[in-house]
C-alpha cells in the first residue's frame, strides 16, 4: 500500500544518521547538577553536624563521683594521685582504684580544691599531673562551630568554581549556557572540508569566512568588513552541521554550539541569559565560531502563534539579535546558524548586520553522492565488486545523512553474515532498506490479503506507466516493510529539480490507482490506502495553495492558514477545498480510465506478484509487452545524467 510519501516528507528525522557527536566538554553547570551539588553539600553538612555532637558526647564522661568528695578525700589523705585533663579528673586512691570527677574548667586545682578547705599541707601529698586536654579535642570543640560552617561555605564554592574551571573558564554564573564545544586541540573531534563531500559551492563561501578567523588582522587592517551572521540553509540530513564544524576545523578555532530546540523547553528568562553567556564566552575565546543549530525553533516568525507560551522564544532570539548587533566590527566571532525551514525564519534575523550572508545547500548530485560514499566508506572493506557510481546513480534525492546510513546498513549487513567484506548486493539491498525500512517478513498476509494488496500495487504499477508524466516502475513488492504491506518503486530517469503540474496531476492519479484498482476489483474499500491519500490530498492542496496551479485561483501563493494568522478569508479556503476536491476527482477518473482500459494487464500483473512476492522491473515491463503496452525507455539504459527527486513508493 503506501510507505513512502511521495514527497519525502520534510522535517522527518533523518534515520539511521550518523548521532550527532556530543563529546565536546560541558561549559558551565547545568540546572539540575547545580540542585544537585546542593543536595549532597547539605548532606555533608548534616554528617558533620552529627559527628560533632558526636565527640562533644564523649568529651563529657559522666563523673563518678562529686568534687566535695574529692576534696574531703584529699584531706583525709586517701588519694594518691590526681590527674587533670581540663576540665575532667582521674583520681588515683592509695588503695589503686580509681574514680573520676569534673572541676570548673575556668579554675585551677589547687585553687578549687583550696575553697572546699583542703589544706597546702594536704595537697602536697597528692602528685598532681596536669595533661592538659587533647589539642585536637579541645579546639575542635571550641572551634567547630565556628570553623565547620566556614569550612562548609568555602568547600561549596570550591566545588563551583571546580566545575567551572575545569572547562577552561572563568565565567561563574548560574546562567548557564548549555554549549557545547569543540576545542581545535582536539584532533578527535577535527572536521574539515575533506570530511564534506560536494556543496562545492558552500564550501567556496565559507572559505572566506575560514581565512577570516586564521588571519582576521589582514582583513580588519584593510577596513574589510567581515559578515557576522551566515545562515545555512538545506534539507535535513544534507550536511549543515558538518560544515559548519568543518569551518572551525579548517580555521583551527574553538567551536561552540548549541540547538534551537535547546531553548524551547526552558523557563522563561533562560534562554536569554544563555545566549548572553554564550557569546561572552565565544568573545573571550575570540577568533572563535559560535554556531545555532535548529535556529528555526527560536527564531520563527514573532507573534505568529496563539496566546502564550512564546515569551521564552522571542526572548530568546531577542537576546541573539542585540548580541549581534553590539559586536564591535573588530570582534572576531562569526555565527553560524543552520535551519531546514528558512520559509518560517522571522525577517528581523536576516536584516543587514545579522544573518546576511545565506549559503544555500542542495541535496547531493549523483556526482556528489558517489563522493559522499566515498566518504563513508573509507573505514569499510569493500569487496572487488562493489561500484559506488552504481550505487550514487540507484538514490536520486538521498541525503548525505541517509547515504551515510546506507554504507553503515551495507556493513551490518556484511556482518551479520560474517562477511569481512561489504559486496555491491548488500549496498543495492541497503539503498531500500534506508528508502523505506526494514523488510517485514513475519508479517504474514491472509490468502485475501495477499491477492487485495496485489491488486493495489499492480493498480498503482499499471496507471504509473500508462500515464506520460509518471516515473517509470523499478520494482514492485508485496513483502511488507516498514508500515506498508507492500510497495510499488518508482525511480525517475533523472534527478529531477522542479516538478511541473503535469508531472504532479500524474503522480496523484497514480498514487489513487491503488485505491481505484481495489474499489473496482473487490467493490470495497480497505484502510490500506489511507496513508496514499493522505500524501495526495496533502500534495493537490499545495498545488493549489502554493504552487499557483490551479487555473481558477491563478497563480496566488496563498500560505498557511492557522488560527490568529489567517492570510485569506473563509471565501478564499473554500474555493480552495474545492479545488483540491476538483484535482483528486480527475485524477480518480484517469486511473480508472487506465485500470478498465488495461484491465487484462492489470490481472497478469497481479497474478505474476501474488506469486513471486516481488517483481523487478524487466519481468514488469515483459508483462506489460505481453499485453500491448511499451515500456517507457530509458534515453541510455543504466546512465543517468542529470542530476534530484526520490524513488517514490506509493
Ligand atoms: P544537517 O545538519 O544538514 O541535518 P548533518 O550535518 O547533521 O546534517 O549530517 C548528518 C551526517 O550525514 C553527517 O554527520 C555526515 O556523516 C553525513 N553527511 C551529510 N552530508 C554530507 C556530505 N556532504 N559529505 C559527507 N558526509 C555527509
Ligand atoms: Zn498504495
Ligand atoms: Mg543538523
Amino acid at each position: 500500500m503506501s510507505p513512502a510519501p511521495a514527497k519525502k516528507p520534510k522535517g522527518k528525522p533523518v534515520a539511521g544518521g550518523k548521532p550527532p557527536k556530543r563529546r565536546g566538554w560541558r561549559l558551565l553547570l547545568g540546572g539540575p547538577s547545580f540542585f544537585g551539588n546542593l543536595a549532597t553539600t547539605v548532606l555533608i553538612f548534616l554528617i558533620l553536624m552529627s559527628l560533632y555532637s558526636l565527640v562533644g558526647s564523649l568529651a563529657q564522661p559522666s563523673s563518678d563521683i562529686p568534687l566535695s568528695a574529692v576534696a574531703s578525700d584529699v584531706a583525709a589523705g586517701k588519694i594518691s594521685a590526681i590527674t587533670v585533663n581540663g576540665d575532667s579528673l582521674n583520681v588515683v586512691y592509695a588503695d589503686k582504684s580509681t574514680k573520676t570527677s569534673r572541676k570548673d574548667p575556668s579554675a585551677g586545682l589547687p585553687e578549687t580544691l583550696a575553697t572546699y578547705g583542703v589544706t597546702p599541707a594536704e595537697l602536697a601529698k597528692v602528685s598532681i599531673t596536669i595533661q592538659g586536654q587533647s589539642g585536637f579535642e579541645f579546639w575542635f570543640i571550641t572551634l567547630a562551630p565556628v570553623i565547620l560552617p566556614l569550612l562548609f561555605i568555602a568547600f561549596f564554592f570550591w566545588f563551583l568554581s571546580r566545575q567551572v574551571k575545569g572547562a577552561g573558564m572563568q565565567a561563574f554564573s548560574f546562567g548557564q549556557s548549555k554549549a557545547r564545544v569543540v576545542d581545535p586541540a582536539d584532533s578527535s573531534q577535527r572536521v574539515t572540508f575533506a570530511d564534506v563531500a560536494g556543496a562545492r559551492e558552500a564550501k567556496e563561501e565559507l572559505f572566506e569566512i575560514v581565512d577570516f578567523l586564521k588571519s582576521p588582522k589582514k582583513f580588519l587592517d584593510i577596513g574589510a568588513r567581515i559578515p557576522k551572521g551566515i545562515i545555512l540553509m538545506g534539507a535535513p540530513g544534507t550536511g549543515k552541521t558538518l560544515l559548519a564544524r568543518a569551518v572551525a576545523g579548517e580555521a583551527g578555532v574553538p567551536f561552540f554550539s548549541i540547538s534551537g530546540s535547546e531553548f524551547v523547553e526552558m523557563f522563561v528568562g533562560v534562554g536569554a541569559s544563555r545566549v548572553r553567556d554564550l557569546f561572552q564566552m565565544a568573545k573571550k575565546a575570540a577568533p572563535a565560531i559560535i554556531f545555532v543549530d535548529e535556529i528555526d525553533a527560536v527564531g520563527r516568525v514573532r507573534g505568529a502563534g496563539v496566546g502564550g507560551g512564546n515569551d521564552e522564544r522571542e526572548q530568546t532570539l531577542n537576546q541573539i539579535l542585540v548580541e549581534m548587533d553590539g559586536f564591535e566590527p573588530t570582534e572576531k566571532v562569526v555565527v553560524m546558524a543552520a535551519t531546514n525551514r528558512p520559509d518560517v525564519l522571522d525577517p528581523a534575523l536576516l536584516r543587514p548586520g545579522r544573518f546576511d550572508r545565506r549559503v544555500t545547500i542542495d541535496l547531493p548530485d549523483r556526482r556528489d553522492r558517489e563522493e559522499i560514499l566515498k566518504i563513508h566508506a573509507r573505514k569499510k572493506p569493500l569487496g572487488p565488486d562493489v561500484n559506488l557510481a552504481v550505487v550514487a546513480e540507484r538514490t536520486p534525492g538521498f541525503s548525505g545523512a541517509e547515504l551515510y546510513s546506507l554504507m553503515n546498513e551495507g556493513a551490518i549487513l556484511a556482518a551479520r553474515e560474517n562477511r569481512k567484506e561489504v559486496t555491491q548486493y548488500d549496498l543495492i539491498r541497503s539503498i531500500e532498506k534506508v528508502m523505506l525500512g526494514p523488510e517485514r517478513k513475519s508479517h504474514l498476509l491472509t490468502k485475501k490479503e495477499k491477492e487485495l494488496t496485489a491488486y493495489h500495487e499492480a493498480g498503482h504499477a499499471l496507471v504509473s506507466s500508462i500515464l506520460p508524466n509518471a516515473d517509470p516502475v523499478h520494482k514492485i513488492s508485496i513483502i511488507s516493510r516498514g508500515r506498508a504491506a507492500g510497495y510499488t518503486l518508482k525511480l525517475p530517469f533523472e534527478d529531477k529539480k522542479m516538478q511541473s503540474k503535469k508531472q504532479f496531476l500524474d503522480d496523484i492519479a497514480a498514487t489513487l490507482g491503488g485505491y481505484v484498482a481495489e474499489e473496482m476489483l473487490f467493490d470495497d474499500v480497505t484502510t490500506g490506502p489511507s496513508n496514499d491519500l493522505v500524501v495526495i490530498t496533502a500534495l493537490a492542496r499545495d498545488m493549489v495553495s502554493r504552487y499557483g496551479m490551479s487555473e481558477k485561483l491563478g497563480p496566488i501563493a496563498f500560505g498557511e492558514r492557522q488560527m490568529g494568522n489567517e492570510p485569506y478569508s473563509e471565501n478564499v479556503a473554500m474555493q480552495i477545498d474545492a479545488e483540491v476536491s476538483r484535482i483528486i476527482d480527475e485524477a480518480r477518473a484517469r486511473a480508472k480510465e487506465v485500470i478498465t482500459t488495461h484491465r487484462q494487464a492489470l490481472d497478469a500483473i497481479a497474478k505474476e506478484l501474488t506469486e513471486k512476492e516481488t517483481v523487478e522491473r524487466s519481468e514488469f515491463e515483459k508483462i506489460l509487452i505481453a499485453n500491448g503496452i511499451t515500456p517507457k525507455k530509458r534515453e541510455e539504459e543504466g546512465i543517468v545524467i542529470a542530476p534530484s527527486g526520490k524513488g517514490d513508493a506509493t
